[in-house]
């Protein structure tokens, strides 16, 4: 027999190897093996085993690793389809899907010695006095850990053996599992008595996992409702002016009521009780004999969020071990983790990205929470984004995803409206608890003569006082991405803007430039500020940060007991649970903070929450500003009125008419969903059409820039390439794959990225828009591989990019 074996050094290649007779039994698609390659030993996973293979002389495996296979064949094709949609190597793509802890060759379960008394059998020796006393220790604990005994009794493991010798105790090696959460004790919960909302959508779940519901399920026939699956098609134009014939067939069933798609959005607002649906949908998954994958972002991945879902499986018939996949396991304890799952004793898996590999055998369901998160994208190769690969798992697998979001990102909501995902809604907080009243306050009427604006508008510091005075706790948020690079007029908040691209310009100090990334546009900084009605000549770059803040509160507020949370300060594991701890206890009057403080958190007497510069985040020269804006404004406001007493919140702006901003003022996702829509289409930037970004970067800026411009004209020669199959309509949900005429793809740059000062690189960067991206990126991985690039220049490709800059 031979296996084919994908190694972990990124040849794009599989290799045959023979399978000698020792290891015959132990090796499957899926295992973990080592073999020879040249010189050296390396690892890979088998993909197939097959009878022969074409290849002559073949090495046999060194080894296999891991008692079980490690990459399921499901896993192994989501793998594939990971290294073809997001254009990478097969091997990185596999790589990924293994955790380091569990792919490593000295990855094992942790041996321990455990020291146990032995029956006596015979008359008690008499012992010398030494070996007499940790006999009586041992005796006394009936089984101790030989490490422990050792240090107890002050003595080495060498003395204990003579007691093993003498047939008093054995000495054995057992597993000990390395359980992150062993010491705490968790209180089981029972289901709640859902509300009407909650019931619907909880039914609408459940009917498509089968079982209970009543909604007839064409299992199998599900619509593709792969965010980055293969549509395959470059034909879908607008929704509006071209029908798209595919869309017209995957609506019929549905307006039939025969199938709703499988893929769920649960748009809630916060506080909503998301939460409890997703529990008692696992319970379904569960009393179905399948498992559930819990994706959140690793920022909300709180001992809190994790002890909902322990708590709930904890006991009863349904009980189970939920496995904890995050960034702060050890590595024994992430494969033991993993272990656990493998065996299929944790049947619950929570955890961040990269949970979505996560062995689970079979699946019935995947919640991906807080589904709009930028940290699902994943920023090395392979670029996956864990929310698309979630959708797409659960339909190679039929398994039902839930997205959940109080702020959906648009291309979910998008997938809505197409009838890709079915939208399910929560309009109000359970109890009909109130959203916090949002004033938004025009900084501009702030203004001092000469000055920079001052950090608190006279509203915002007359609600400290009036809370503080309350006894009532106070959030405050500053937004420090916003302070990249962008020139804003502090007196009309005019930002300046690309006249191409309709993003923000960058401000590159060092020129006196403003420049577009994405079309290379520049213009020299004004000297006054470009508004007409305005022409302030004020206009400048300045920065803020926390520690301002902080400062200058600490002055207004002499009393306050005031804490900062930000990534400079929350340097160590635990100072982020103790400081929120502080601040649950009372210990803390007004808490400041960025992004960190914004998810998720649920604090009773929070009654007002203030957001220092709102507008910030819209400067960024990135198309979804205004979305992010909106997202954050929206989440953060939330904060507020958790408890009994309603919550204020008070929206410090520079352009306070901004519908980013209007609209989270109101609350109201879809008004703005439908206005951003509008700028989407006419721009054709996503969800209107898919984004690839290419970054070249090196030393050098000539060769970067001319290595950029090369790999320009390789995209047009490679996209200008004439569609063979006449009358190609669109059926990819049948996956047909044919060559794609790309000519709805918009092409911009190469434009110079900002230059990343730390690593001192030049980089520009490439822009392709196309609705065709599955076949698009299968042609680039083809174009990019042989491309003649300067051995000091590297590419590098991102589909659906997240970050832009
Ligand atoms: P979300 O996930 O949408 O923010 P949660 O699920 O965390 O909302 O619910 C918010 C609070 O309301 C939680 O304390 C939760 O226990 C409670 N809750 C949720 N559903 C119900 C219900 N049906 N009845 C009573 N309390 C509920
Ligand atoms: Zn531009």
């Amino acid at each position: 027999m031979i296996a084919r074996v994908s190694l972990e050094i990124a040849l794009r290649k599989e290799f045959d190897y023979s399978i000698p007779p020792a290891l015959a039994d132990k090796i499957d698609v899926g295992s973990r093996v080592q073999v020879p390659f040249g010189p050296r030993k390396i690892l890979g996973v088998v993909t197939a085993v097959a009878e022969e293979s074409g290849q002559t002389n073949l090495k046999p495996i060194v080894k296999v690793i891991g008692a079980q296979t490690l990459v399921t064949p499901k896993v192994l094709k989501l793998a594939r389809w990971i290294g073809e949609y997001y254009c990478c190597a097969p091997e990185i793509a596999l790589k990924a899907v293994l955790p380091e802890a569990v792919r490593s060759e000295a990855a094992a379960w942790r041996e321990r010695l455990y020291v146990r008394v032995l029956p006596a059998n015979r008359e008690f020796p008499k012992l010398p006095k030494r070996q007499q006393e940790i006999w009586n220790l041992i005796e006394e604990r009936r089984e101790i850990l030989l490490a422990e005994l050792v240090a107890l009794a002050e003595t080495t493991a060498a003395t204990v053996r003579k007691l093993e010798d003498r047939g008093l105790i054995e000495i054995a090696a057992e597993i000990s599992e390395r359980d992150p959460h062993a010491r705490e004790t968790i209180l089981a919960t029972q289901p709640l008595a859902l509300n009407p909302a909650q019931a619907g959508a909880l039914e609408k779940i459940k009917a498509a996992m089968g079982g209970t519901g009543v909604t007839p399920v064409v299992s199998g026939v599900a619509p593709e409702t792969g965010v980055g699956a293969s549509v395959g098609t470059g034909k879908i134009t607008s929704d509006k002016t071209h029908p798209d014939p595919d869309l017209a067939r995957r609506q019929i069933p549905q307006a039939r009521g025969l199938f709703h798609p499988r893929t769920f959005l649960l748009h809630g607002v916060t506080g909503s009780g998301k939460t409890e649906i997703y529990l008692q949908a696992i319970a379904h998954a569960l009393e179905q004999g399948k498992g559930a994958i819990v994706l959140v972002p690793e920022i909300s991945l709180t001992p809190q969020t994790v002890e909902r879902f322990k708590a709930r499986f904890s006991s009863g018939k349904l009980q189970t071990l939920v496995a904890v996949l995050h960034s702060h396991l050890s590595a024994g304890e992430r494969h033991d983790e993993w272990h656990k799952i493998r065996q299929g004793r944790a049947r619950i898996v929570i955890g961040a990205r990269s949970a979505i590999f996560a062995p689970v055998e079979p699946l019935g369901l995947i919640i991906v929470d807080e589904e709009h998160e930028h940290t699902y994208k994943q920023e090395e190769a392979p670029r996956y984004h864990a929310r698309d690969v979630a959708v797409m798992r659960g339909q190679m697998e039929n398994a039902v995803v839930v997205l959940g979001s109080a702020t959906p990102s648009l291309e979910s909501f998008y997938n809505c409206k197409r009838c890709k995902f079915t939208l399910l809604e929560l309009p109000q907080r359970v109890d009909d608890k109130k959203m916090p009243h949002v004033r938004v306050v025009d900084m501009r009427q702030t203004k001092r003569d000469g000055k920079a604006p001052p950090i608190f508008s006279p509203q915002l510091k007359e609600a400290i006082t009036q809370h503080l005075e309350r006894k009532e706790q106070t959030i405050l948020f500053l937004n420090r991405r916003g302070y990249s690079s962008s020139l804003v007029c502090e007196k009309c908040g005019h930002v300046c803007g690309c006249p191409n691209c309709s993003l923000a310009l960058t401000y590159h100090r060092a020129e006196q430039l403003l420049r577009c990334h994405f079309c290379g546009y520049t213009e020299l900084v004004p000297q006054v500020c470009p508004n007409e009605k305005c022409k302030n000549p004020g206009i400048r770059y300045s920065g803020l940060g926390t520690q301002k803040v902080e400062d200058v509160l600490g002055k207004l507020f002499p009393h306050a007991r005031i804490r900062r949370m930000d990534a400079d300060v929350m340097k160590r594991k635990n100072d982020y649970r103790e400081v929120l701890g502080d601040f649950r206890h009372g210990k803390i009057d007004i808490l400041i903070g960025t992004q960190m403080i914004a998810k998720g958190l649920h604090f009773p007497n929070v009654t007002l929450v203030g957001i220092i510069y709102a507008d910030l985040a819209l400067h960024q020269p990135d198309f979804r500003a205004g979305e992010r804006t909106f997202q954050l404004l929206t989440q953060v406001a939330g904060r507020a009125g958790r408890g009994d007493v309603e919550g204020e919140v008070f929206v410090q702006a520079f352009t306070p008419f901004h519908p980013a901003i209007q609209y989270a003022r109101r609350h109201d996702f879809v008004g703005f969903y439908e206005q951003e829509m509008e700028f989407r289409e006419q721009l054709k930037y996503p969800p209107a059409s898919r984004v690839a970004l290419l970054t070249l970067k090196g030393r050098n800026e000539d060769k970067v820039k001319f290595s950029a411009e090369h790999v320009r004209r390789e995209i047009e020669k490679l996209t200008k390439m004439e569609s063979a199959a006449p009358g190609q309509t669109a059926d990819g949900a049948q996956g047909v794959t044919r060559p794609a005429s790309f000519k709805d793809l918009i092409i911009s740059g190469p434009a110079p990225a900002p230059l990343l000062r730390a690593e001192s690189f030049y980089r520009f960067q490439i822009m392709l828009r196309t609705r065709a991206m599955s076949a698009l990126s299968r042609e680039l991985a083809t174009m990019v591989e042989p491309l003649a690039l300067p051995e000091d220049v590297m590419l590098t490709v991102d589909i659906d990019p997240v970050d832009l800059s």
